[in-house]
């Protein structure tokens, strides 16, 4: 490794805060070796968590019916896409949900709800799911509802909620052209309520919504002055009806570079690859595993993504493993089948040039 490289890590290691100069520099220098950088992350990885992975599956336990305004959100009042909308999904099928995450080796569950933030009957009614899931499934929470005030999540922290999800976003300055019916101070005031109840808190940022390099940065920095132990990095879905559609911003290499940045700035955080990582990573999903440390399995809110079986394979074929209970989908991490599409005809030749396209 280069030695710069042993420098970023020898600081990332310590408890010096990482240059933003250098910051800056892992997304715009175009002679940085990628290699180089992903190994240096990696190496800052495996020193505060192996080489475990931490899977999350997320519970859209509200869809749709939203009165916000986020430009990058389907199911936000300014949006048109042809999502299914639904009110809060009944106590017994989310408690069910939970059952089935956990025999599945899911790590934390979390429930994700629409809306600018619960009301203080809605607060009284998801503690109540949160202290039966704690009590009845025993598995790790955490709970993404809008704003709230530190009342609200004292509710939640009694009931056992783990932690508390509130991403920024972006950075405070672009803030005002993704969403005008929150401002990012209410954003960090739900932050703050989370953690002076003691919750854990869990904030992240959605790249390829038109920011500049500088505003990534800002977000890193941010997270880091909080000290937030969790941050899921999403790479935007192309959503058809929604304002903010496509800035064309995302390639795998730049999704990368970004997910380095964040380990090299909180390098004792948990980095999650969140939504976007199938279709703006591709190929170098494998990769994107030394700067992160925990994924989503069975899609986002309003789309679909790789199954559980794909995840754990993806994660066992690149030499890593799966963090929690996984008793059932050892077999997967054995396995050693020649697998490519589930498409017989490509192992016959025959086949092949006779049907170039089976
Ligand atoms: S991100 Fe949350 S608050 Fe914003 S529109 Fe979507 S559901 Fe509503």
């Amino acid at each position: 490794m280069d030695s710069d490289f042993n420098e970023w890590v020898k600081i990332a290691l310590s408890d010096a805060t990482f240059p933003q100069t250098l910051a800056l520099d892992i997304l715009s220098n175009p002679n940085l070796d990628l290699l180089c950088l992903v190994a240096a992350a990696g190496e800052v990885r495996m020193t505060y968590f192996g080489r475990q992975v931490m899977l999350h599956r997320i519970n859209d336990i509200q869809n749709g019916l939203c009165p916000e305004d986020c430009g990058y959100c389907a199911q936000s009042k300014i949006s048109d896409a042809p999502i299914k909308k639904y009110p809060l999904k009944s106590e017994e099928e989310i408690i069910q949900e939970a059952h089935e995450a956990k025999a599945k080796g899911v790590y934390r569950y979390c429930l994700v709800s629409s809306g600018r933030g619960p009301t203080a009957d809605r607060t009284q009614h998801l503690a109540h799911i949160i202290r039966r899931i704690k009590t009845e499934v025993g598995i790790q929470t955490c709970l993404s509802a809008g704003l709230m005030d530190q009342e609200q999540a004292t509710i939640l922290k009694a009931a056992g909620l783990d932690r508390l999800n509130h991403n920024l976003n972006t950075s405070e300055s672009h803030t005002p052209d993704i969403v005008t019916t929150h401002t990012f101070q209410d954003r960090i005031n739900t932050l703050k309520a989370a953690r002076s109840a003691g919750l854990d808190l869990c904030s992240g940022m959605i790249a390829g919504m038109g920011e500049t390099d500088q505003d990534i940065v800002d977000v890193a920095y941010q997270l880091h002055q909080y000290q937030v132990p969790s941050i899921p990095i999403n790479f935007l879905i192309p959503i058809s009806g929604n304002p903010i559609y496509d800035c064309n911003q995302l390639t795998p290499q730049r999704c990368l570079r970004i997910l380095c940045l964040f380990r090299f700035v909180n390098p004792k955080a948990e980095i999650r690859i969140g939504g976007g990582r199938e279709g703006h990573l591709r190929g170098l999903q494998a990769l994107a595993l030394y700067p992160a440390n925990s994924l989503f399995v069975e899609g986002y809110l309003a789309t679909r993504g790789h199954s559980i079986d794909q995840v754990y394979q993806l994660i066992y074929d690149a030499g890593f493993e799966v963090a929690g209970d996984v008793s059932s989908s050892k077999n997967l991490s054995s396995t050693s089948q020649f697998q490519l599409d589930n498409n017989p005809n490509i192992l016959n030749p025959l086949t092949t040039i006779n049907s170039p396209n089976p």
